[in-house]
């Protein structure tokens, strides 16, 4: 197969294992269906959805990556708020220190959950953990379902409103959750020989007045081997700041959509909002780079 060709990758892509609404299946499915030419399925704390894509059989119209998003402290040196998330690519799926690891997160969401639910109803809503656990089916339950839910039984107009109102951090449902900090999740990936990568750089805002520079100096001498600057809410702009940065740093550059299927139902697979195009040389030099 040639790949030389001009078709896409995604390398962001969350199944029903964790807030995705599509199995793992059918998002082989609909890749092979858009033509992308690689792929990686990154769930929240989670590899079942990469492991089950495996199980399933990869289409040979297209490359694929095991994947996994943390979510991670910053370094302490570092303080954030927003979203700072560890995207680890190509690992070996039964490593087992990955796997003690994902599952004491998987742990912490299971306590969180049911203390979101004791504060919405709180507020007046009338909504249970077990209404959540069987909207969400199998997967790992995630805000994003919770909100979904809300939606669905009139609380809120939309997702976004839910998070907005109740669940967004520093909001009255709103319950933190243990994170790993970002140098152990650098390390458990790189561990289980993976590509450790920064997630979605504008979706944290470093606070303090430290540069985002200093902070990939920092995560480099952590382990970190590359930064995703193709991302659906990365303007032209953005991105090309931080593929500047990757390429002074040594850095690998990645991209992806973070397609959630309906929960984000905004963001398509393999062109975000609709003009994301991440080219297939990026996954060449992830490859090249093992
Ligand atoms: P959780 O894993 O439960 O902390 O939820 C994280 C998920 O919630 C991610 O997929 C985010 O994209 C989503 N999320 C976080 N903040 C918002 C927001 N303000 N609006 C919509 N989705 C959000
Ligand atoms: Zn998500
Ligand atoms: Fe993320
Ligand atoms: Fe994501």
């Amino acid at each position: 197969m040639d790949y030389s060709d001009n078709r896409g990758i995604d390398l962001h892509i969350h199944s029903n294992a964790s807030d995705g609404t599509l199995y793992p299946n059918e998002i082989l499915a609909l890749a092979k269906k858009l033509g992308l030419s690689a792929i990686a399925i990154t769930d929240h704390d989670t590899i079942d959805g990469s492991k089950e894509a495996i199980e399933t059989g990869i289409p040979s119209d297209f490359k694929f990556l095991t994947g996994v998003e943390i979510s991670a402290d910053p370094p302490p040196s570092f303080p954030c708020s927003g979203s700072f998330h560890v995207l680890g690519y190509s690992f070996r799926i039964d490593d087992h220190i990955l796997h003690e690891t994902l599952h004491t997160l998987q742990l912490a969401r299971k306590n969180r959950n049911p203390k979101i639910i004791e504060l919405l109803n709180n507020l007046g809503f009338d909504i249970t953990i077990e209404e959540v656990i069987n909207f969400a089916g199998e997967g790992q339950i995630g805000r994003p379902h919770i909100a979904s839910l809300m939606v669905e039984k009139g609380f809120v107009e939309s997702i976004k409103k839910a998070f907005d109102k109740y669940l967004g951090r520093g909001k009255p449902a709103y319950v933190d959750k243990y994170r790993l900090g970002c140098s152990k999740a650098i390390e458990v990936i790189n561990g289980a020989g993976g590509i450790p990568v920064l997630a979605h750089p504008s979706l944290f805002t470093i606070r303090e007045e430290k540069k985002f520079e200093d902070l990939i100096a920092e995560l480099k001498v952590m382990g970190l081997k590359g930064i995703e600057a193709y991302y659906s809410e990365h303007s032209k702009d953005k991105t090309s700041y931080y593929i500047e940065i990757a390429e002074k740093y040594g850095l690998l550059i990645t991209g992806g959509t973070d397609f959630h299927g309906s929960l984000k139902p905004d963001i398509n697979m393999g062109s975000g909002r609709g003009n994301l195009h991440v080219p297939y040389n990026l996954y060449e030099n992830l490859i090249n780079s093992i």
